[in-house]
């Protein structure tokens, strides 16, 4: 794939400049990549002022907090929502679409760190709530947390293509989801609520109907449907913004313009900060790009 443009979901945020000012590997900054020019397209303040006249400090890192959990419902055998405590500033910044959080139970060492999509977040209440599909080692530890756990966010660019959705106009939206691909649809339906019209397409395979129903409860959306996607589906073509929130075998089959294309962010994310490569994406001209924070745009 070739890529016209790599844009950090963390420029200009309360968590820039970051470790990869530090290292000399800012993704928007050339000058803090190491040349002695300035050619970036970031349009806001500038991050290499900012660091350096900070002393060249790293803005607000982000480190695990020990939190309570405050609800613990199964959703079946496998499907489990954790509603967690955070501080309502916390819970303010997950409410926005693409959050996610790592979690892991507490004193467990970081590599069963598990990154899991804000599903509602309730910044009056200081509360998140995060659906965890138990799947092997790290969801299963997790799934087993009892009375508090260990919290790191938050993380922003759980969905790509994000900036799509982040118009102050109304839209006409739909948002396709398949499993836990549910979890960040339903956050995004509550932040667009009023702003937007959600028509949602849910494929009910590995999801729990009870889960959807409580979660569309008191931010319904326009019309819902449930079918079983294939990756022969024919997506409509009426609609300003199509979430796919699916795994990668139907991002890749599924047709999408890219211009009105939001979906799930599904590389393996192990430290969100653009440091141990587990997300690292190589792309044709052989540039590798950090997606635990890079928006890309397509050709
Ligand atoms: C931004 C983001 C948001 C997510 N939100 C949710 C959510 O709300 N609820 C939920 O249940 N799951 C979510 N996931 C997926 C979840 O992180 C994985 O299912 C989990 O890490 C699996 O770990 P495991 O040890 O239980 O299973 P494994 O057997 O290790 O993995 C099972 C599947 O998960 C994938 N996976 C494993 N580790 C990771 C990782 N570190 N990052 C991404 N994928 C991984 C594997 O490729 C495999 O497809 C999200 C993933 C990302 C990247």
């Amino acid at each position: 794939m070739t890529y016209k443009e790599e844009l950090c979901i963390d420029a200009g945020s309360e968590n820039c400049p970051c470790l990869l000012a530090e290292s000399g590997d800012c993704i928007t900054c050339s000058r803090l990549q190491g040349k002695d020019c300035c050619d970036c397209n970031w349009r806001g303040v500038c991050i290499y002022n900012e660091y350096i006249q900070n002393g060249k400090k790293i803005n607000n890192r982000r480190t695990n907090r020990k939190t309570k959990i405050l609800k613990k419902i199964w959703y079946g055998d496998d499907l489990v929502v954790l509603v967690v405590q955070v501080s309502k500033g916390f819970a303010l910044k997950a409410s926005r679409p693409g959050s996610y959080v790592f979690l892991k139970k507490c004193g467990q060492s970081d590599c069963y760190s598990v990154p899991i999509s804000v599903m509602r977040s309730e910044p009056e209440k200081g509360a998140i709530h995060l659906a965890i599909k138990v799947v092997a080692g790290k969801t299963k530890d997790l799934a087993a947390a009892e009375g508090e756990l260990e919290i790191r966010g938050v993380y922003r660019n759980g969905l790509l293509g994000v900036s799509g959705i982040f118009t102050k106009k109304p839209q006409k939206v739909l948002c396709i989801t398949k499993g836990i691909g549910f979890a960040p649809a339903a956050n995004y339906n509550r932040w667009a609520y009023g702003k937007d019209t959600v028509d949602m397409i849910i494929d009910p395979d590995k999801i729990n109907q009870e889960l959807v129903n409580d979660y569309l409860a008191d931010c319904p959306v326009n019309s819902i449907r449930y079918m079983e996607l294939s990756p022969d589906f024919i997506c409509p073509q009426d609609y300003d913004v199509v979430l796919l929130l699916a795994s990668d075998y139907f991002l890749r089959s599924i047709y999408i313009p890219e211009d009105r294309k939001v979906c799930s962010n599904n590389f393996h994310m192990c430290c969100g900060e653009g440091i141990c490569g587990a997300c690292t994406m190589v792309d044709s001209e052989g540039k590798s790009h950090k997606m635990c924070k890079c928006q890309m745009e397509q050709f």
